[in-house]
Parts: C-alpha cells; structure tokens; sequence
C-alpha cells in the first residue's frame, strides 16, 4: 500500500484513537486533531503529527485539511444516552465542525473523504419494540431521528451527499451501531452501556458492594460492535463504491440484562439488580441489518459480544484498579 497522508479529525477520541494507531502501522503520514488537551487524548501516538484544535472554526478546518489526501471525520460533541439526551444543543453544534469540515475538504481537493454517522439517525417509529426489525438504510426516511444528536447527524450525512452530488466531492458515509472496545470511556457521563456496565461489575466486584443499577428495565435490545471491526469497515466503506450510507455494526442482539450476564460471566460474580426506570433508555429496540454491506463489501462485523467484551472489561479493570485500587480481595 503507498503511502498517503490522512486526517483523522477527532483523533483524541476513542475510535479516532484506534483509526491513527492502524494508518500508523500501515505506514501512512498521520494528523490527528482534536480539540481536548493531550492529557484526556485516549491515545497519543508520537510518530503522528497531534494537533490540538477546535474543528468548530472554520480556519482550524482549513488548517488540518491542508496537504491531506484523506479525510477521516470523527469529532463529535457525543456520549451515551446519559450524554446526548441532556446536552441537545451541544450535540447539534457539531454541525458547525462538519459543516466546515466538508468545506475545508472540498477547498483543499482532498481525495476522499469519511463521515462516521450513526444509527441515531434511524425513525423512532421503527424502534419502538424490544422485539426488533432490523434497520435498513431506507428506514431512516421518513426522518424522525433521534431528537438533537440525530438530526444533526441526518443533516451532515445528506450534506455529504449534496456535496457528492453537486461539486464531485468523494464522500463516503457509514451508519455506526454502538462501538465498544478498549480505549475509550468508562466514567465520567459520557461512556456507553458496555464501558458503563463493565465499570459497575468493576466496582461492585472490588468493593464487595453486589449490587448494580440498570438504567430501564434492561429488557431493551441492542447490538454492539467491538472497535476491531469497525476500524475494518470504516476503511472498507472509504476506498469502496458505496454512494449512500451504509449500517456498520453487528447484527448480534442482545437485552442490556443479558449484557448484564455477559459481564457478570467474564467477572465470576453475580449481583443484586436495581432497575432505574426514569434513567435515560433510548429507543426500546435496534439492530443493525446488514443485508446491503454483505451484498457490497461481502463482509460485515462478525466479531462476538462475549469476545469483544472480555477485552474491554479486562481494559477497563486495569485502568479501575490503577485509579482506585481494590477494596477487597474478591
Ligand atoms: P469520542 O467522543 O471518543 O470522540 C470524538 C472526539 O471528537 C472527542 O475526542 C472530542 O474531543 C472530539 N471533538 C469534539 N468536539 C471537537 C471540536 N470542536 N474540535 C475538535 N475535536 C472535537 O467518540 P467516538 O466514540 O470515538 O465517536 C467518533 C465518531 O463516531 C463521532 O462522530 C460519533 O458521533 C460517531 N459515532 C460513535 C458511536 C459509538 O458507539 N462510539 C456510534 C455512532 C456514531
């Protein structure tokens, strides 16, 4: 493979971490850009160049575009559900980082460009049941996503396309379903159900606390992509002919409890369930249906939760145990 010259934009971040460490060891020329300082980087990798920016402005855009032949797009203000169903505003202000991102692409001829959206975008009305359809690209029309993040998210994705469409620009668009895996958050209010869960199993474990609070009954369904795939499919996707966007998640579903089982499993312990049912849920199903990335890429993630998850919880119990140490020797 030659060498190019690529931006990850939102590189401090946890899949944009991962994206940096393998164009690295496959021997590309790296600008990572987020606007965090160094210290909550989840990966600072020295061989790139780190630059420290908010992509919000319109000549922080220009800046890390400049002389760059990719363009990965990942910064986002975003969290969990906790995150994004309270902080409305702040999610759809990221339209300003993609907004000027696209231009600052299209301006500085960058060859191609990425935009990770989200299953977000996807109808509630198609979300309704635990008992799940899974989505298909089409369900995202007619749009009524999830309030704040989503339709931002919506807005960027079509603005790629009208870009594509208008002035020739290569984009590529892909859909991510709930990734998970090292490296990323497990405290603090933005961290997802499986860095959350694993965080609570943790700490009950090594407190000898058995106890843990579900957020909803825990009989919502979801799907999780472990980080390894998605790394995979975002490239995949960028150096493919897909037009439209496209699902990248895994199709393998489970209930939060059973996720719960999982975790319970990895750690040898069984706890006491609480269930806060004025927590914020989402919707109260979603899968990812993975027809159209089979048909197109002849693959699609397959890595297995119970795998995946034992990484992150192992991940994420030392970085517990190097910030709080044990409590007991359970
Ligand atoms: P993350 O929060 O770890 O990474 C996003 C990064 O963007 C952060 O490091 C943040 O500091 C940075 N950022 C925010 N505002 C910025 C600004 N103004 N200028 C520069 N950088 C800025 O999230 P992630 O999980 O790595 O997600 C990456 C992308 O994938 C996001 O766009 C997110 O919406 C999308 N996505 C993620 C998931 C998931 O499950 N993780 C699911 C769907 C979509």
């Amino acid at each position: 493979m030659s060498q190019k010259t690529i931006l990850v934009a939102g590189g401090g971040g946890f899949i944009g971490g991962h994206l940096v460490k393998t164009f690295l060891e496959q021997g590309h020329r790296v600008r990572s850009v987020d606007i965090k300082p160094y210290d909550q980087w989840y990966q600072v990798h020295d061989e790139a160049e780190n630059v420290v920016a908010d992509l919000q402005e319109k000549d922080a855009c220009y800046a890390a575009c400049e002389g760059m032949q990719e363009v990965y797009q990942l910064a986002a203000d975003m969290g969990g559900m906790g995150f994004i169903e309270n902080n409305k505003a702040l999610c759809m202000l990221s339209v300003l980082i993609n907004v000027h991102m696209t231009l600052a692409a299209r301006d500085c001829g960058c060859e191609k460009y990425f935009y990770s959206s989200s299953a977000c975008v996807y109808n509630a009305d198609k979300q309704v049941s635990e008992d799940v359809i899974p989505l298909k690209e089409e369900d995202a029309y007619p749009a009524m996503p999830e309030d704040g993040y989503g339709w931002e998210k919506l807005f960027s994705e079509r603005m790629c396309r009208h870009f594509r469409e208008d002035f020739g620009m290569y984009c590529r668009v892909a859909r991510f379903h709930n990734v998970y895996g090292p490296e990323g958050t497990w405290e603090g209010g933005r961290e997802k159900a499986p860095a959350a869960i694993c965080r609570k199993v943790i700490h009950a474990k090594h407190t000898g606390d058995h106890s843990i609070e579900i957020w909803g009954d825990g009989k919502q369904t979801r799907s999780f992509m472990y980080i390894d795939d998605c790394i995979k499919g975002i490239q995949d996707i960028t150096h493919s002919d897909i037009l439209e966007p496209i699902n990248l998640g895994s199709d393998e579903l489970t209930t939060i409890n059973g996720l719960v089982d999982i975790v319970e499993d990895i750690a040898g312990i069984k706890l006491e369930r609480t269930h806060k049912l004025d927590a914020p849920k989402g919707v109260n199903g979603r899968n990812s249906d993975n027809t159209m990335i089979m048909d197109r890429l002849g693959w699609a993630p397959g890595i297995k939760l119970r795998d995946g998850m034992k990484k992150t919880y192992d991940w994420i119990e030392a970085e517990y145990l190097a910030k709080y140490g044990s409590k007991t020797n359970a």
